[in-house]
């Protein structure tokens, strides 16, 4: 099942090119609110029968006439995983775009997860804006989102899919260092619409393995990043073990796995597309930042 929210934070489920309304379901408290999708997933069990009841009559629109949100507005934590596939850390580790900080490319074993501020999320239909810093490199970073479902506190690795609620395509947009400034890590990934999320959540039945899934990016016509999970260096299921020893992680909450290689500049006027295989593709437009 393909879940959005759109317009007033709508609830809708899509199929094909048509969206069917299913808000009636949400409780009322956060029926037309940013939480609307995370009621959804947080009460799934209870309200897979209504969900279908509520199909049955939904009133349906043609996917191109509502305006999609991010389908997660504001998960209570956004985590992510640091330099998971090799190739990336590679890349990286040899360019000018090093931090200085030696710890800043190990991988999700050794420095765990970072966080980016859950403000820096954006939908679908929403540009990627760059901030006014002249001569800074800004990279794309096509990446799998993993929807947590139930909440995960010390989950053993062997159990970690039973959390897993369903995936997401996500941007981990990022402010690169350079030999001059050397701002943190969740600064510069935390600018506002550095983390497009769309256009739905995937339930997790739907992607048999997430570990041979197809990421792929352009920027205009050019193909910068082509890969799969299999390549990740650790797997979804280390991860979640990993994540959640340290905070419990919530219905809702967003973990982005990694990105691979390819990583590479984007500037005002380029178009983005990401497709992540099965889950969902975004093309957005880049433009400078009007603020
Ligand atoms: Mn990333």
């Amino acid at each position: 099942m393909r879940i959005a929210l759109f317009d007033e934070c709508r609830v809708g489920i899509v199929v094909g090119t048509t969206i069917h309304d299913v808000t009636e379901v949400i409780d009322e408290r956060w029926r037309g609110t940013p939480y609307a999708t995370t009621d959804l997933i947080e009460r799934w069990d209870v309200l897979q029968g209504p969900l279908e009841d509520a199909l049955g009559r939904a009133q349906q629109r043609a996917l191109a006439d509502v305006r999609l949100l991010a389908p997660l507005p504001r998960p209570r934590q956004l985590l992510a995983a640091p330099a998971n596939y090799h190739a990336h850390v590679e890349e990286m580790s040899g360019s000018r775009f090093a931090p200085s900080n030696a710890q800043a490319l190990q991988s999700p074993r050794e420095a765990g997860f970072f966080v980016k501020a859950a403000g820096s999320i954006s939908g679908p239909a929403d540009p990627i804006e760059l901030p006014d810093l002249p001569g800074r490199t800004f990279h794309h970073e096509v990446e799998l989102g993993l929807v947590i479902g139930k909440a995960a506190r010390a989950v053993a690795r062997q159990d970690a899919h039973r959390h897993i609620f369903g995936y997401v395509c996500v941007l981990d947009i990022t402010l690169r260092v350079d030999g001059e400034h050397q701002e943190g890590r969740t600064l510069r990934k935390s600018f506002e619409t550095f983390t497009p999320l769309g256009p739905v959540i995937v339930t997790a039945d739907e992607i048999p393995d997430d570990e041979d899934v197809d990421l792929r990016l352009w920027v205009n016509d050019e193909l910068r990043q082509e890969a799969n999970t299999r390549d990740l260096l650790v797997g979804v299921d280390e991860l979640l073990e990993r994540a959640s020893r340290v905070v419990t992680l919530h219905p809702g909450d967003v973990y982005a796995t990694g990105t691979p290689d390819g990583v590479g500049p984007i500037v005002p006027g380029d178009t983005v597309r990401a497709v992540v295989g099965g889950v969902g593709e975004l093309t957005l437009p880049v433009v400078q930042r009007g603020w």
